[in-house]
């Protein structure tokens, strides 16, 4: 069986790969979809989808299931958004996620959801690291230690600082 995880991993952090690791003894393949690939530079949404694939690739080297990152562009109609999913992905049978609007259209389309627990979510979110490196507080504890190394290559804290900043 394929499996199918999805989120805009903007960045990628130890809530996401605690989730990934469990998965992967369920599934023979793991299919992990990089939403809103088009958007970065952005303060929700700081990181390119290639820079995400380089977050999740290089943290799940040792992952013990093959996996495919795929970036997935947003389409303005939700109706359509498992189909265009589909059209970018390896066949999938079953959906990870806990993500209510993802949930609700895998379901009404006829796909198998389960929905995984939540690893310590109050400190493992996007939305707290982000601001957490814009506040200059610690923050490399909550990502693998290849998410960090990205994010320094890529010069991502100044990033996130200058397009927080007004003019
Ligand atoms: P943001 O705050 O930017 O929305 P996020 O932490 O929710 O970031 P997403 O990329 O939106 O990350 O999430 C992708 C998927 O990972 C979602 O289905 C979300 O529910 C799940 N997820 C997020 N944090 C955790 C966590 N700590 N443990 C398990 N799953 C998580
Ligand atoms: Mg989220």
């Amino acid at each position: 069986s394929r499996g199918f995880y999805i989120g805009r991993f903007q960045p990628y952090h130890n809530g996401h790969q605690s989730v990934l690791e469990r998965i992967a003894c369920t599934a023979d393949e793991i299919v992990i979809g990089v939403g809103s690939a088009q958007v970065s530079h952005t303060v929700a949404n700081p990181f390119t989808a290639g820079e995400r694939v380089l977050m999740l690739t290089r943290s799940l080297a040792d992952l013990d299931c093959p996996f495919y990152v795929i970036p997935i562009e947003d389409v303005q109609r939700n109706a359509l958004w498992v189909a265009h999913v589909r059209s970018m992905t390896p066949p999938f049978d079953t959906v990870y996620s806990s993500n209510p609007l993802v949930v609700q259209l895998f379901i009404e389309a006829g796909v198998n959801v389960r929905s995984p627990e939540m690893h310590e979510r109050l400190t493992h979110s996007g939305t707290v690291i982000r601001q957490r490196i814009l506040d200059g507080e610690p923050w490399e504890h909550l990502v693998p230690p290849a998410v960090v190394d990205v994010i320094h290559e890529i010069h991502g804290v100044e990033r996130l600082q200058r397009i927080a900043g007004s003019d």
